[in-house]
């Protein structure tokens, strides 16, 4: 009977099969403990051992709570009652996240018990150590989780503030595709799929997490520059740094299933084979100078001991289970090399015990037999009967032979026969005892994991500025955006026309408002997405898509673009555009960034337009905001501000207008467009001629006498017939009916060039008098 009995809960935050998990990305269980004023959120990656927290306060608490979700994107979300209070954080969680989330107990929470159990657990005599003093619902949520993972072993605990980062809230890190396409979801079309170079499953995360969190600190990024500089310069190290890097296994979710207990002898020879080629990529950062190759090159730990260790005891090529032997090597153990020569070598065994027994008796004919009712035997015929000795134990009566036992067969016997089993359990001993003394080295490995993920991505970033030819940006404490011949890294990327560059010039004083018009996709939220991706690639330490640029690090990064309707959440596509402007004007800095792509559209001409613009009053505003901005408009109207406000400019994207067709030139100037080129899309767009004429004829009734021409009874749309025979004409007003007219009676072949130009001169002429 087997005793049958729960071993392991498996939920999807705790999840450590690498088979379940996407190597990628993080796989985290958050647990939310909202106390009266304050919300400690936490999270855990149980397959790599990192643990974060964090104690979030103040009036925007919601929306900060959701920033983190966002960003971490937890699995799965435990949460004290005191959150079901809080609706948006309820509202959030059933309609904008993927995640099993649910309310336990105010039990698993209790503030003494959490203490003991984080302090215990981080190995610390107070929890002002761990930053924890005056944050207890963050204590109370380490203390949920790690009741929770229970038997689960981690890292440090990492407090972290997110004063560190750069403020990036979901609607930035969404609009501006950092990694995954707002429509797809997928990974191709984002930021991350351009600069993901790296070659190792912890790399990969970590890229992921640095694009998410930029820095806004000037000497860490000049650190993260400094290093991508050098690996950028010296191409045989970053070659064979990478080369190296293709064969390091996923050491942090090893060595989560070593200390699990879960880990099979294949696993450990991965984690000995990944050991080997860390120490040459560390002799390799030796030639490095650059700070924070320096400090890679000495936080990876050769690991000798421990690769010693497993090559010295497992096998080349361990079977998967842990439960059959086969795993330990020969010269490991004395035990199991005797074991394994008895059971191999059983019938040599007995022949020489056979040869021993007729020495030892004189008995010519003894012979040493097996069967299945007494096992081995010795068998002596009748004429040998008197030389059998004292100690022969007889066992059967034949005709003409007596079968007898001894006890030292009888231990042979167990021996030969119980070999296998004493193998298999004494293997499993020893491969217990080998995993549970690489475990003890938990935080070698893991401070040398975490040393390799960083190098990883920054030989990642370089790469791509190779490839894709960028600069490092010049990093200054101003309040300036400069760019000089800047590219989209996507765009350019995955398009197949060439991309176009363009300059940026902002700053704290004359430039803080760039007024962007022109036409419809002209390019204007390209240009304003390519401005904020360069300041943010800049900050999470890449190289930039540009000739030059020199930027002035920004603390925040805000972007209102387009129009997507959120009906999940029950939003209509207004409610949802000025709740995101709201949540923009109530948290940008003179240090921010903001780029609007249209405000106001989703409403009346003049509510939308008036909003628009006491917007960008306010952003302008020093006493108020005061920050960059880049804000593009279809409101032609909001062209006059550059002459009523300090600080604003307008630009527009240059498009070429030949006849009704017009041709993007993508490139950037300064003032306003001169129109807006509506109906000139929407005609490329593939709209019928004739609603396009009908357009055009309201707007110019509409410039010219502030009201839309009707339409005449015989010229109505459903008048399909006419249009059947190519009839548009009839939608037209009378003069434009005679320039087709004429335009129809034109035989081109028979016209000299002289007459042709006379006859277009005339024709232009006559329907620029219309
Ligand atoms: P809308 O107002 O309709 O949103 P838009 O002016 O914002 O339009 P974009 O969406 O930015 O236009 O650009 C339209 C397309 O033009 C892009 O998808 C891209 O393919 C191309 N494009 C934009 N900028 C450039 C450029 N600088 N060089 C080359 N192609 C570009």
């Amino acid at each position: 009977m087997v005793e049958r009995q729960v071993t392991r809960i498996i939920t999807p935050g705790t999840v450590i099969e690498s088979s379940m998990l996407d190597e990628g990305k993080n796989n985290y269980l958050c647990v939310i403990c909202h106390g009266v004023k304050n919300v400690g959120v936490v999270f855990a990656d149980c397959s790599t051992g990192e643990f974060y927290a964090t104690h979030v306060s103040g009036s925007d608490a919601s929306a900060r709570i959701l920033n983190e979700l966002s960003r971490f994107r937890p699995s799965e979300i435990l949460m004290n009652e005191a959150c079901r209070s809080d609706a948006v954080l309820t509202e959030f969680l059933s309609s904008r996240l993927q995640a099993a989330s649910q309310y336990i107990g105010d039990e698993w929470f209790d503030i003494a018990t959490a203490s003991q159990t984080v302090l215990s657990q981080f190995s610390v005599k107070v929890l002002s150590e761990l930053g924890l003093a005056e944050a207890p619902e963050t204590v109370s949520a380490a203390g949920c989780l790690l009741a929770y993972l229970k038997a689960t072993q981690m890292g440090g605990l990492e407090m972290y503030s997110d004063v560190q980062y750069m403020q990036l809230d979901l609607t930035a890190r969404r609009n501006l595709e950092l990694v995954e396409t707002m429509r797809n979801k997928e990974k191709r079309g984002s930021l991350l799929g351009v600069l993901d170079r790296t070659r190792t499953a912890m790399g990969k995360r970590l890229i992921r997490s640095w694009i998410e969190r930029p820095l806004i600190g000037l000497v860490p990024i000049s650190r993260r520059h400094n290093a991508v500089d050098e690996l950028v310069h010296h191409t045989m190290l970053r070659t064979e740094i990478r080369e190296l890097l293709s064969s390091i296994y996923d050491l942090e979710r090893i060595m989560t299933r070593v200390v699990y207990g879960s880990a099979n002898a294949k696993e450990l020879r991965s984690l000995a084979q990944t050991i080997r080629h860390v120490q040459p990529i560390k002799e390799m950062l030796t030639s490095a100078s650059s700070a924070m190759l320096c400090d890679i090159e000495k936080a990876i730990d050769p690991l000798e001991d421990v690769r010693d260790l497993i090559e010295r005891a497992i096998v080349d090529e361990p079977p998967f289970t842990v439960r059959e032997g086969g795993m330990i090597r020969e010269g490991y153990n004395a035990e199991i090399d005797q074991l394994n020569y008895e059971m191999t070598n059983g019938k040599d065994i007995i022949a020489q015990v056979e040869a021993e027994e007729k020495e030892r008796t004189g008995i010519k004919t003894l012979k040493v037999r097996y069967n299945r009712v007494f096992g081995y035997y010795i068998e002596v015929t009748n004429s040998f009967r008197e030389q059998v000795p004292e100690h022969y134990i007889r066992k059967q009566t034949l005709a003409n032979a007596e079968r007898y036992i001894t006890q030292e067969l009888k231990e042979l016997e167990a021996r030969v026969l119980g070999a296998k089993d004493r193998i298999v359990s004494l293997e499993y001993q020893l491969f217990s005892e080998v995993r549970q003394t690489v475990a003890e080295q938990l935080h070698r490995i893991q401070f040398t994991a975490q040393a390799i993920a960083r190098l990883d991505v920054l030989c990642s970033f370089a790469e791509t500025a190779v490839k894709h030819h960028y600069t490092r940006p010049i990093m200054e404490d101003s309040g300036v955006i400069q760019i000089k011949d800047g590219r989209h890294p996507v765009v350019e990327d995955l398009q197949n026309t060439p991309f176009v560059p363009n300059d940026t010039m902002l700053d704290s004083d004359e430039n803080r408002v760039a007024v962007i018009t022109g036409p419809n996709m002209a390019g204007k939220s390209t240009y304003m997405r390519q401005t904020a991706l360069i300041v943010l690639m800049a900050q999470i330490g890449s190289f930039v898509p540009a000739e030059t640029a020199t930027l002035g690090v920004v603390d925040s990064i805000f972007t209102r673009v387009g129009a997507s309707d959120d009906l999940a959440s029950g939003q209509s596509t207004f409610m949802l555009e000025m709740s995101e402007v709201a949540a923009i004007l109530r948290g940008a800095t003179s240090k921010s960034l903001i780029v609007f792509d249209e405000i106001g559209r989703g409403t009346s001409t003049f509510d939308g337009m008036s909003i628009a613009r006491a917007v960008l009053e306010y952003v302008i505003d020093k006493k108020k905001i005061g920050a960059k901005t880049l804000f593009a408009t279809h409101y032609h109207e909001l062209t006059v501000m550059e002459q009523e406000l300090q600080g604003v400019k307008n630009y527009n994207i240059a498009v070429k207008k030949r006849g009704d067709d017009i041709t993007f030139l993508r490139r950037i100037i300064r003032g306003p467009a001169d129109d807006s080129y509506g109906i000139e899309v929407a005609k490329l767009a593939g709209i019928p001629d004739a609603v396009v004429s009908r357009a055009k004829e309201i707007l110019r009734s509409l410039d010219e006498e502030g009201v839309v021409m009707p339409l005449r009874t015989k010229e109505r749309f459903d008048d399909r017939s006419a249009e059947d025979q190519g009839g548009q004409l009839s939608l037209l007003p009378m003069a434009e009916n005679g320039v087709m007219e004429r335009l129809r009676m034109i035989d081109v072949n028979t016209l000299t060039p002289i007459e042709a130009l006379q006859t277009l001169y005339e024709l232009v002429k006559e329907a620029q008098s219309m």
